[in-house]
């Protein structure tokens, strides 16, 4: 047997469900990874528990006051307690990081994935929202440094795989027709408008399939999380909005295809478990155990596959129409979507408001050419501040 390199790895958005499965397949291969780097927002009792388990070089907390409760509780340790923005990307472009996990949720992993693409690190890529607002320049940024792009997110890791990618970290489009995304069609798949109007928060974060943060999963529930995977693989594989197709497929067990010229279509099953890509994204181009357990047909029961519905969905269509209009539009779809979200789960708006928040703030941003990382955060910024305009005057008139 050949003996393996040890790689440093950086978890950013450890504490939570991306950055949880992470952690357990490193500690499945103590001998291939060591923790370098844990990244969170402000669960400073959950970053406790995971660097006295994983003993990280550096813990970082984004919220200062949760930096101060884990450096008391920490001190003395191993583990240097740190927070910052800044900080966070020189920690990311430390010579000491070989991979880099990019799992913070939201615009607020922008930044930090960034800083890693332009550093040349391998860049395990779960933080879609950054290619959804900044895709041309985190794409540009990964080719100047040569940071290998791979894929987390469960559909465009099945199509990395389907496009022959073992060997190549820029994967070959030549003979494709078509990139199909699958969709599990979320808790509301078989609701009527009405009532997928009125859904509550619980409802909306009970995914039949998946279990995965809160904001993540709303997004499945408005299949909004659709629409920003098909601008995600529009970037990743450099493939037109008009060449990628959604199908509902309730199992989850087809994870995404991809349609070639020839009339083959190859597809990558799995139980759905994000472990799975993780474990590929971490040995890539090898393979090591995840922790999951073999997909078992014989009880998989049949699989199914049905349209999408963008007339019961309609962020499904304003994400596909973002796609299309190209410039910011995707970033200003992104941030008044988070800000949707956020108020949906606060109680404050309903579930059928998201879509007419998204739709409007996308009608009152003006749209611009994302030439620099700068335009991409006043556009966020602009369409926060029309978002949030939006929610005040929905909330007055209800
Ligand atoms: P989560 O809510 O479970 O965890 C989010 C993590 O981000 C937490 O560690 C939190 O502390 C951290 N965070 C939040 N705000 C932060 C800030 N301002 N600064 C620093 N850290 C911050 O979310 P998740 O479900 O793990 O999703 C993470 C990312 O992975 C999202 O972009 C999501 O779209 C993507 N993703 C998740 C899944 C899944 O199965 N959960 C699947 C595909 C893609
Ligand atoms: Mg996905």
């Amino acid at each position: 047997m050949t003996a393996v390199t040890q790689q440093s790895v950086a978890v950013l958005g450890a504490t939570g469900s991306i950055g949880t499965s992470t952690l357990d397949v490193l500690a499945r291969h103590p001998d291939r990874y060591r923790v370098y780097l844990l990244a969170a927002n402000s669960s400073s009792d959950k970053m406790l528990d995971l660097c006295l388990l994983h003993k990280p070089r550096y813990a970082h907390m984004a919220d200062a006051e949760s930096a101060e409760r884990l450096q008391c509780a920490l001190s003395g340790g191993e583990t240097t307690v740190v927070t910052g923005s800044d900080t966070l990307c020189s920690l990311v472009q430390s010579v000491e990081v070989d991979t880099v996990m990019a799992a913070i949720v939201g615009a607020a992993g922008l930044l930090s994935t960034l800083a890693a693409a332009r550093a040349g690190k391998k860049l395990l890529l779960a933080n879609k929202e950054s290619l959804v607002m900044a895709g041309a320049l985190l794409m540009d940024a990964a080719s100047v440094s040569g940071a290998a792009i791979l894929p987390i997110d469960s559909e465009h890791n099945a199509i990395f795989q389907c496009l022959h990618s073992n060997d190549r970290a820029v994967p070959s489009l030549d003979g494709v027709r078509s990139i199909i995304l699958t969709a599990s069609g979320g808790p509301f798949r078989l609701w009527d408008a009405d009532s997928i109007r009125r859904a509550t928060p619980a409802q909306a974060v009970a995914h039949p399939n998946w279990a995965m943060g809160a904001k993540i999963s709303v997004d499945s529930a408005s299949l909004m999380n659709k629409g920003l995977e098909l601008i995600e693989a529009s970037w990743l594989f450099r493939t037109p909005p008009s060449k990628i197709e959604v199908v509902v497929h309730p199992q989850s067990i087809v994870h995404s295809m991809v349609r070639y010229n020839d009339g083959s279509v190859l597809a990558q099953l799995g139980n759905p478990d994000m472990r799975t890509p993780i474990a590929y994204g971490l040995a890539w181009p090898e393979r090591i155990d995840s922790g999951v357990a073999p997909l078992d047909f014989l009880s998989a029961g049949p699989l199914e596959f049905e349209a999408a519905d963008t007339a019961r969905f309609p962020c499904l269509r304003l994400a596909q129409e973002s796609a299309i209009a190209g410039g910011t539009a995707s970033a200003i779809c992104n941030a008044a979507n988070e800000v949707a979200v956020a108020s949906f789960l606060s109680g404050r708006i309903e579930f059928g408001n998201i879509p007419v928040i998204v739709e409007n703030t996308l009608a009152n941003v003006v749209n611009q050419e994302p030439g620099s990382i700068d335009v991409v955060l006043e556009q966020d910024r602009l369409a926060r501040q029309c978002a949030l305009a939006e929610i005040g005057r929905l909330s007055k008139d209800s």
